[in-house]
C-alpha cells in the first residue's frame, strides 16, 4: 500500500479548549476511542470556560459591533485570560513545548488530514471556539492565531469543529489505535480512497463478497486491494492520484492490471454494480 506519512512523530500532549459550551466537545472528545485514550493517559484534554473571565458580575463576554451590524461579538479581554491560563496550566505541568493557538473559524484554510497531520507534531494545541458573530480581530493578532475551517459552511460555534480536529488528530497519536498502520491505510491518509470492504456473511441478499478474498491469498488479496483503492480514487477524486508518491513501475502494473481487468480478479465498483444489476433485470 502507498504510504503518504511514513514517520511515527505524533507527539501531541495536550488539547485546551476555550469555550463558551464545552459540553459539546466533550460529548464527543469523551466517547469511545477517544475517551478511552484520555483515560489511559495518551494525551489530555483541558477545557477552559471563557465565561470564567467575563468582564462584569453578569457574566459578559460579548458586545455590539463597531460600526453596527447584526449580532454579538465576543470581547478581546475575556478570551485573552483563556488563552493566558491554557498556556501558563500547560508550562506548569510539562515546561516550555510547542503550542499554538488555533481559531476554528470559516474563514481559515479548509482542514485536511495533511495539516492535522502537522498539528499532531505541536506538543500543545489551544483550540479557541467561537460564537455568536465570532471573536474581536484584536486578540486573534496579539496571541497570533491560526484560523482553521472544516469546511465551507458556517457552523453556529466552534465546539464541533475542535471535536472533528480532535479527533483527527487524537487517532494519529501512538497508542490511540491499536497499529499506526490502522489510519494510515485509511481513506486519504493512504492518498487514495479506501477499497470497497465486506464482512459476514458472504452472500447476503443475493449479493457476494468477490470470492478473491475467501481465497486466503494474502499476496493477491493486497493486490486486490491496492487496485480496487487506485481505480475507486480515479473514479472518485482522480486528482488525488496526482499527489501519490507512486513509481512509475507501479503506475504501469496498475495500469496493465485495468486493461487486463477480468471481473474475477478486480472488484466491481459501487457504480459498476448497479449497472451490471439493471442490465441482467
Ligand atoms: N461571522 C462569522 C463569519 O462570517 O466568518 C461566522 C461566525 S459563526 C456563526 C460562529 C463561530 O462558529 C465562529 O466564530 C467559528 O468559531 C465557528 N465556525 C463556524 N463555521 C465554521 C467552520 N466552517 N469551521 C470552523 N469553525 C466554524
Amino acid at each position: 500500500m502507498f504510504r503518504c506519512f511514513t514517520k511515527e512523530v505524533c507527539s501531541l500532549k495536550r488539547f485546551t479548549c476555550l469555550s463558551l459550551f464545552p459540553e459539546i466537545i466533550k460529548a464527543s472528545a469523551l466517547s469511545s476511542i477517544g475517551g478511552r485514550a484520555v483515560e489511559r493517559g495518551l494525551y489530555e484534554l483541558e477545557f477552559i470556560q471563557i465565561r470564567d473571565f467575563a468582564v462584569n458580575e453578569y457574566g459578559k463576554v460579548d458586545d455590539a459591533l463597531y460600526g453596527g451590524g447584526v449580532g454579538m461579538l465576543m470581547m478581546a479581554e475575556p478570551v485573552f485570560q483563556s488563552v493566558t491560563k491554557a498556556k501558563d496550566d500547560f508550562r506548569q505541568s510539562h515546561g516550555e513545548g510547542r503550542e499554538k493557538l488555533i481559531y476554528l473559524s470559516p474563514r481559515g484554510r479548509v482542514l485536511d488530514q495533511q495539516k492535522a497531520r502537522e498539528l499532531s507534531e505541536l506538543d500543545h494545541l489551544i483550540l479557541l471556539c467561537g460564537h455568536y458573530e465570532g471573536v474581536d480581530q484584536r486578540i486573534l493578532d496579539e496571541c497570533e492565531a491560526e484560523e482553521l475551517s472544516i469546511g465551507d459552511y458556517v457552523l453556529t460555534g466552534g465546539e464541533l469543529a475542535a471535536a472533528v480536529l480532535i479527533d483527527v488528530i487524537s487517532r494519529m497519536l501512538p497508542g490511540v489505535l491499536p497499529a499506526a498502520e490502522a489510519w494510515q491505510k485509511e481513506s486519504i491518509a493512504s492518498g487514495l480512497l479506501e477499497e470497497p470492504q465486506y464482512t459476514r456473511p458472504a452472500e447476503w441478499r443475493g449479493r457476494a463478497v468477490p470470492e478473491l478474498l475467501l481465497s486466503g491469498h494474502a499476496a493477491r488479496i493486497e493486490a486486490w486491494r491496492q487496485h480496487a483503492a487506485l481505480d475507486l480514487t480515479l473514479k472518485r477524486r482522480p486528482e488525488l492520484l496526482t499527489k501519490l508518491p507512486m513509481t512509475h513501475e507501479e503506475i504501469r502494473t496498475w495500469l496493465e492490471a485495468r486493461e487486463q481487468k477480468t471481473k474475477a480478479s478486480l472488484p466491481l465498483l459501487p457504480g459498476e454494480q448497479m449497472k451490471k444489476e439493471e442490465k441482467s433485470n
